[in-house]
């Protein structure tokens, strides 16, 4: 018996099999073949919330059609429903109301944070601390958890070369090899282990190439090649696939002339063939109907039968599946078998969560309030915070600051701001939640601190994520924070983006400081030259002119709740900051995309910058603004003796290359050593360097250590001529340094 019936009327719950002891795929078949089509075809539909379950029932109109649809059992997931409250409601008209009572998955954009926010996620990039990065994402699962959400939209695994593009900001940065291990730390901060109340499903987005928006426009047309998909854009995908991911977003943007929601290739032969996925791929927000406006569709019900054919298992927000796939199936055109699998595929995710045992798992009204903001999650976004500050710039030693007799003037909207540190992605977090950098510095009360906003930079914005953010013009408030500046030891001008600056549909054509703040940086310069910029953003900015005049410059982000307390003991030097750059900031936006992995062309290279021969701009250098990789410290770090173990590597053996690295100073302090190689002669072109490994070290003054990385075949493969994962015969350079910009280098030869 597949199955017991307890109850044939509609009203009476059918009771699905749940013995524990059988096996999750019986388990599954036996759900799928009592469903009717309808109810098949509910598991794949997803809804948006977003109103007041707990206020009057909706009566009418698109609410109340959503009501009637999960009552019939037509609706499998939920996003955006807000609260305990609500998610409990909901499930239990799933549970209890529908005929087989499946239970329904509640998915939320938790980023970074529910509540408590932690820094953007490209800020945690730079962190480099792949424990704390982990730390953080479990701190949102658990919050999230506790208010009844079990699946988050995270991580966004998606690589991007293109500062323009807004969501760059919710990414890890440009480079591949650390975009993986980040998503692995991610998938399992998040997902952990599913059995626990603490951990929810993650979902690894967006398949595919998103990042690769053309001239950074968001959503913008992806034209990539083979090699750039494979070797760049999808391991962090198959990192977070590695990592036992159960979910995947595919994306908005065409791959190549085929929506990445249509295609084929990327979802059921890579995705769900080779690698094997056993999870479900939701689509984005409206996709599936997207690829009508692309041209690829010619109506929604077009678009629902390239979807689901193409291996788009689940439809958030098009109405295309439940629309038409009733009819698609009747008429052939989606053959029932593919409905089956997509089916099976959402009820094993559901079952591997433990929502049959238990559908209610997240719904327990007197954890969330212990749970939301609690002190340990504080600290954990704390630690995170400081670790993903970057120190860009530091003359003559401005920074640390003195903690007493200093006159500081402090100056920029941003400082006071206690919204804009949150970022972007950040729905359930409270307006004002973040500590600002004035609160920040008040905590250290010997020196004499003034502040004047100086000038805005952008008016109109609101909470929710769309509004419009416009330039701010005004520089009435420019005298006021001159007048301090003048009689200030030390200037302290936090300028950069607002958080809803970046994000998403957020891309910007020009990457200076938005508004009037260059204005107001050089008009301040021109009275006090002491000065020390405190940038966030959501982005690498295009900062040429602070770079040079600027004596000390640090980079921090969107830094989330903990913001200002992170900041302020950095500047204080209560923090040594270790942070590393994700991406690289450019001089110029004509330069992006710049990445430190590019190849060489024919011409004469960078280490002949005179020739005009190479590649380059007859008004601008080639080198970046700060490259990949690049951040210094209060201690200084010296790097010497490369060495490597031996210079020929075989198959299933290794080489040990290590270089000695000094903390050549009073300070104690992390260096995060980086391991770069270069491929000499490839089958297909090879990037000039490619980062293979990094190492977080702590050294105490003046201490030395050996800093030691093992080299194997697999480390060196890439996706070849062969279109395979292989390591070819040859002659290997391999780097070592505290920057993309590593200096000593040794060499290995690779026999097969
Ligand atoms: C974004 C996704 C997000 C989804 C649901 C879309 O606009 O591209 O990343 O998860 O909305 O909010």
């Amino acid at each position: 018996l597949y199955y017991i019936v307890v109850g044939c009327s509609v009203s009476k719950p059918i009771k699905i099999n749940n013995n524990a002891n059988t096996t999750i795929e019986f388990k599954v078949d036996s759900i799928v073949n009592i469903m009717t089509l309808d109810e098949k075809i509910g598991q794949l539909n997803q809804y948006n919330g977003f109103w007041d379950i707990t206020g009057p029932l909706p009566k009418d109109g698109q609410a109340a059609q959503k009501y009637d649809h999960i009552k019939k059992g037509l609706v499998g997931s939920m996003l955006n429903v807000k609260g305990f409250k609500d998610v409990y409601a909901l499930q239990k008209i799933a549970v209890e109301q529908t005929r087989l009572g499946i239970p329904l998955l509640f998915g939320f954009d938790v980023i970074h944070g529910y509540k408590t926010i932690s820094p953007i996620p490209l800020a945690e990039a730079a962190s480099w601390d792949l424990i704390a990065i982990k730390k953080s994402a479990q701190i949102a699962a658990e919050e999230a958890a506790s208010v009844g959400i079990n699946w988050t939209f995270a991580p966004m695994v998606d690589i991007s070369r293109d500062a323009r593009w807004g969501r760059v900001m919710e990414g890890a940065g440009e480079d591949s090899f650390l975009g993986s291990k980040i998503a692995e730390a991610r998938v399992n901060g998040f997902q952990g282990d599913l059995k626990s109340t603490k951990n929810i499903l993650a979902c690894a987005k967006h398949f595919a190439g998103y990042g690769f928006a053309e001239s950074g426009k968001d959503y913008n047309t992806v034209n990539v090649s083979n090699e750039l998909l494979h070797n760049t854009i999808l391991p962090p995908f198959k990192a977070a696939l590695n990592a036992g991911v159960k979910t995947f977003m595919n994306s908005f943007n065409e791959l190549n002339g085929i929506p990445a929601t249509g295609n084929r290739y990327l979802q059921r032969d890579l995705l769900k063939g080779e690698w094997n996925f056993d999870g479900f791929v939701v689509s984005d927000w409206g996709s599936i109907n997207e690829m009508i406006v692309h041209g690829y569709a010619k109506d929604s019900k077009h678009a629902a039968e390239l979807a689901i054919n193409a291996g788009s298992d689940v439809d958030m927000e098009s109405y295309a599946y439940v629309e038409n796939l009733k009819a698609l199936i009747k008429e052939g055109k989606v053959r029932e078998q593919t409905l089956n699998e997509s089916v099976r595929r959402v009820l094993r995710v559901k079952y591997e969560l433990g929502l049959f045992d238990n559908p209610y798992k997240y719904c327990n009204d007197s954890i969330e309030k212990v749970t939301l903001g609690k002190t340990e999650f504080q600290e954990g976004v704390l630690d995170i915070a400081k670790k993903s500050i970057v120190l860009l710039k530091n003359e003559n030693n401005l920074l640390p600051l003195k903690k007493s007799g200093q006159k500081i003037a402090l100056i920029g909207a941003l400082a006071s701001d206690k919204t804009s540190p949150l970022g972007s992605w950040r729905i359930a977090a409270d307006e004002n939640s973040a500590v600002s950098v004035l609160e920040g510095m008040k905590n250290y009360p010997n020196n004499e601190l003034k502040y004047a906003k100086g000038a805005d930079v952008a008016i109109g914005r609101t909470e929710f994520m769309w509004e419009t953010l416009i330039n701010n013009v005004d520089t009435s408030g420019f005298s006021e924070a001159i007048e301090n500046a003048k009689k200030a030891d030390v200037v302290i001008m936090v300028l950069g983006e607002h958080g809803l600056q970046s994000g998403e549909g957020r891309s910007r054509a020009d990457i200076g400081l938005p508004g009037v703040q260059q204005q107001l940086l050089e008009e301040v310069y021109k009275v006090n030259k002491n000065i020390v910029l405190v940038l966030t953003n959501g982005r690498p900015l295009a900062i040429p002119w602070a770079a040079t005049h600027i004596p000390a410059i640090i980079e921090t982000w969107h830094l989330g709740t903990q913001s200002g307390n992170a900041i302020a003991q950095v500047l204080y030097g209560d923090y040594n900051p270790s942070g590393k750059l994700p991406m690289t900031f450019p001089r110029n936006v004509g330069q992006v995309p710049i990445y430190y992995n590019y190849k060489n062309t024919g011409r004469p290279t960078m280490s002949e910058p005179d020739s005009v021969f190479w590649s380059h701009y007859i008004d601008e250098k080639n080198t970046p603004l700060f490259p990949f990789g690049f951040g210094l410290s209060y201690s200084n770090f010296e790097y010497s003796n490369i060495t490597a173990s031996k210079n020929i590597l075989e198959s299933n053996q290794f080489i040990e290359v290590s270089v000695m690295l000094k903390n050549n100073s009073s300070v104690p302090g992390r260096e995060v050593v980086q391991l770069y190689t270069r491929d000499m002669i490839g089958s297909l072109t090879r990037p000039v360097k490619e980062l293979k490994g990094f190492e977080l070290i702590d050294l105490g003054p003046f201490e030395s250590k050996r800093v030691t990385f093992k080299i194997d075949e697999k480390m060196l493969a890439f996706y070849t001529a062969n279109n395979k994962w292989e390591t070819e015969e040859g002659l290997f350079k391999v780097f070592i340094g505290g920057s993309s910009d590593a200096k000593l280098e040794t060499e290995i030869y690779f026999k097969k």
